[in-house]
This record gives C-alpha cells, sequence and structure tokens, in this order.
C-alpha cells in the first residue's frame, strides 16, 4: 500500500524543526531513520498529516565524551554507534547490543532517537539505555527537559515525549572503576526481533562486593524493564554461580509480564528470561575476575 496524503517539511535547524512540530500538533510526525516510522504509514498504521523530516537539521548527529557522561545526539546511525571508538570505550554495552539490531541496511539508516522514540518493547536499545540508567533531553518550543530512561519509557510504543517535542539527546553517565556489562538475546533468525533479551551492567568494589548491577530486559513485557530483584539480591554481596542463578530466577517470576505470540508463550519466554539474565551477568562479573 502507499502512505495517506502528508505535507512533507525539512527544516535545517531544530528551532525551524520545533515551530513545525508545534504549528501541527500531534498531526505531525518527525522523520528520523524512516525503518519504522515509513512501513507503518505505507499500511497506515500511521497516517500523520506532516512530516518533519530531521535529516537535515544541523547538531543532531554528533557523539562526544566530557569524560563522565557520554552524549549522543538523537541523529546518530545505529551503524555510527556500532562503530564508534568512543561508545567502544565508554558505553562498550551499546556496541555490544548494536549487531543485533536488525540488519545492516537498516541500521545504515535507523537512528538512535528514533529506536527510543518509537518504543517498541521488543528493541535493544531502549533496555540498554535501562542498564546504563542514560538520561534523555527533551525539546519542545517551550523549552528542554530531562527524563531518565526508567521515566521515559510509558508503554507498549509509548512514551514521554509530549506533542510538538523532540528526543535531541541520550546522556550515558561512565566512569565506574571495575565495571563490566554483558548483552545477549534470543531470536529465531540474526536481525529478527529477539524473543528475549537482557542487557547487564555490573561493578565491583576493591573486595569484590558488588556495589552496582543494572539489568534491562526486552520483550519480556509491554516495555523495556529493568530486572529489580536481581538488583536487589545480588547488590551489597560476593556474587557467585548459586546467587546468580537464585536472582535470575527470582526475576524471571517477578519482574516481567511476558505475553504469549505467534513466535513464543509467555511461559517460555519467562524461561528464557531466567537462562539470560543468569547468561549476562554470569558473563559480565566473569570478565571482572579476570581483569
Ligand atoms: C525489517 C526490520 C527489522 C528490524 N529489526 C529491529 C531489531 O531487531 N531491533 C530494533 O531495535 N529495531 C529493529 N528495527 C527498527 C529499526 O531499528 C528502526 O531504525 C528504529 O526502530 C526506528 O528508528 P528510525 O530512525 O528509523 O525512526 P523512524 O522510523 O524515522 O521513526 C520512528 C518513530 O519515532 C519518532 N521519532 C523519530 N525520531 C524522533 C525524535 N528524535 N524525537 C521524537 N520522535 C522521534 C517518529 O515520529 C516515529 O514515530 C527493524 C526495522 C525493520 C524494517
Amino acid at each position: 500500500m502507499k502512505p495517506a496524503a502528508f505535507q512533507y517539511h525539512a527544516p535545517d535547524t531544530l528551532e525551524e524543526a520545533l515551530d513545525l512540530l508545534a504549528e501541527h500538533g500531534s498531526d505531525a510526525k518527525p522523520l528520523a531513520g524512516g525503518q519504522s516510522l515509513i512501513p507503518a504509514m505505507n499500511f497506515r498504521l500511521a497516517t500523520p498529516s506532516a512530516l518533519v523530516d530531521l535529516n537535515r537539521v544541523a547538531g543532531l548527529g554528533e557523539v562526544a565524551d566530557g569524560g563522565s557522561r557520554l552524549m549522543i545526539g538523537a541523529m546518530v546511525r545505529h551503524r555510527a554507534l556500532e562503530r564508534s571508538e568512543e561508545v567502544e570505550r565508554a558505553a562498550p554495552l551499546v556496541s555490544a547490543a548494536m549487531p543485533f539490531v536488525a540488519h545492516a541496511a537498516i541500521r545504515t539508516r535507523g537512528t538512535i532517537g528514533g529506536s527510543l522514540a518509537h518504543a517498541d518493547p521488543a528493541a535493544e536499545l531502549p533496555a540498554v539505555m535501562l542498564a546504563l540508567d542514560a538520561a534523555f533531553t527533551l525539546a519542545s518550543r517551550e523549552g528542554r527537559r530531562t527524563v531518565p530512561a526508567n521515566d521515559f519509557f510509558a508503554g507498549l510504543f509509548a512514551t514521554a515525549l509530549e506533542p510538538g517535542e523532540l528526543l535531541v539527546g541520550i546522556e550515558i553517565p561512565h566512569g565506574r572503576v571495575r565495571s563490566a556489562s554483558a548483552f545477549d538475546e534470543l531470536s529465531r533468525r540474526h536481525g529478527d526481533f529477539a524473543l528475549a533479551g537482557a542487557a547487564a551492567y555490573v561493578a565491583l568494589d576493591e573486595q569484590g562486593i558488588c556495589n552496582h548491577l543494572r539489568v534491562g530486559l526486552l520483550s519480556l513485557a509491554d516495555r523495556p524493564v529493568l530486572a529489580a530483584r536481581a538488583e536487589r539480591l545480588l547488590v551489597g554481596t560476593k556474587p557467585t554461580s548459586e546467587s546468580i542463578r537464585a536472582a535470575a530466577d527470582a526475576s524471571a517470576r517477578e519482574d516481567i509480564d511476558p505475553t504469549s505470540d505467534i513466535h513464543a508463550s509467555s511461559r517460555y519466554r519467562r524461561r528464557l528470561a531466567a537462562v539470560l539474565i543468569r547468561r549476562v551477568l554470569e558473563r559480565a562479573f566473569h570478565s571482572l575476575e579476570n581483569a
């Protein structure tokens, strides 16, 4: 099918883009990589009256390391994230997750801002952002506000973005000593959306006690969620294979709400969650032991 008729705007500056969004209200949609929006328009699942193309807007495509914070512009392409040495150094969990996102052709166009704003519960980047305690900068004609990743995802394809607001940047804190991360997921074919996935970021103190732990989970609820139970069980302890397994099982029982669909049953996804949470935690802690 072809999309319903729409106006097309291609502003050069953020101010122009925000003015256009304010003018058209909830009928307008920003266009980033178009990898989710254009298929949705072709299927008439989305029928915006106006598209505000962000591809020419200056200042949204940079990655910069501010020392303790990695700043990523909303229009940074998946492929650029995947290949960035700065990202690899400051947030290796992002680099580890990128090859699991779709296929190279889609990653060449798709953007981090598009992926986060789209808020597909099966997408990798939202779960990674939860694990890394990222914060998102949202801009509108009225000004800017910062929303922690944990408050941004509001449900199935739903976020804290208000009409007229754009996600303009992502900030990822980094620099914890003795920290490590790991990502894993299971999909039927490489590049397909995952049946379930887990992104872990952990840190140990000098005595080997876990002083930080976050595991972001995808495809296991109507939005990306944290394995909060595992965090409560493991922080303040010296993790062992047994305690990691028990924490992963507890999170798979309590922290998720997986659905059944033609790809997998809810029961299967819950079992998969326990395995994936255990696997990413073991890999992350193991890499610290060997560091
Ligand atoms: C075959 C296929 C397989 C895929 N597999 C995966 C996968 O395995 N994992 C995965 O994570 N993704 C997957 N995707 C989606 C892909 O990663 C998209 O790139 C991503 O979801 C959307 O990014 P985009 O830049 O293309 O956004 P667009 O499609 O341009 O926009 C998506 C939505 O976000 C809004 N938006 C975009 N940018 C902003 C912004 N800065 N501020 C506010 N709102 C904004 C748009 O209005 C739209 O509603 C797949 C896509 C395809 C076609």
